[in-house]
């Protein structure tokens, strides 16, 4: 099961990171960026921004991680959720869209101490409570 803590107590645990300035610069970053702006039909499932602008992306970050929940998944990689005041993007299964997504999912890549971000669905921590403080997710 995942494991989830909200902005605080995931800041007390040292499990949030500064966002990267500038944000997109090294190839990982480039690379990931462009998978979630620009449709690849092949894939059988990703999220793609609404937006294409780079502005717009760090703004969906900084707020996520200035504001977002934690989430350890089952793998043992660390995320930061958030959900969104409007739409973040679509999902796509081999280029279809299939949901509108309205959250936002930042992953801490622990390896190289890089960032990047997609649009995501908060169905899956709806329910979930903090695991230190107990406040809801
Ligand atoms: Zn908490």
């Amino acid at each position: 099961m995942p494991r989830y803590y909200c902005n605080a107590c995931g800041a007390r645990r040292s499990l949030i990171r500064r966002v990267p300035e500038p944000l997109i610069s090294t190839p990982y970053q480039l690379d990931k960026f462009a998978k979630h702006t620009i449709l690849d039909p092949q894939l059988k499932l990703v999220s793609t921004f609404r937006s294409d602008s780079t502005g717009e992306y760090r703004d969906l970050v900084v707020s996520a991680v200035n504001a977002g929940s934690v989430e350890i998944d089952d793998r043992g990689r660390t995320n930061v959720i958030c959900r969104a005041t409007k739409p973040t993007g679509d999902l796509y299964r081999r280029g279809r869209p299939v949901q509108i997504q309205t959250a936002l999912c930042v992953v801490l890549t622990s390896d190289t101490g890089e960032i990047h971000a997609f649009p995501d669905s908060d169905t899956r921590y709806t329910q979930q409570l903090c695991e230190d403080c107990g406040a809801p997710i």
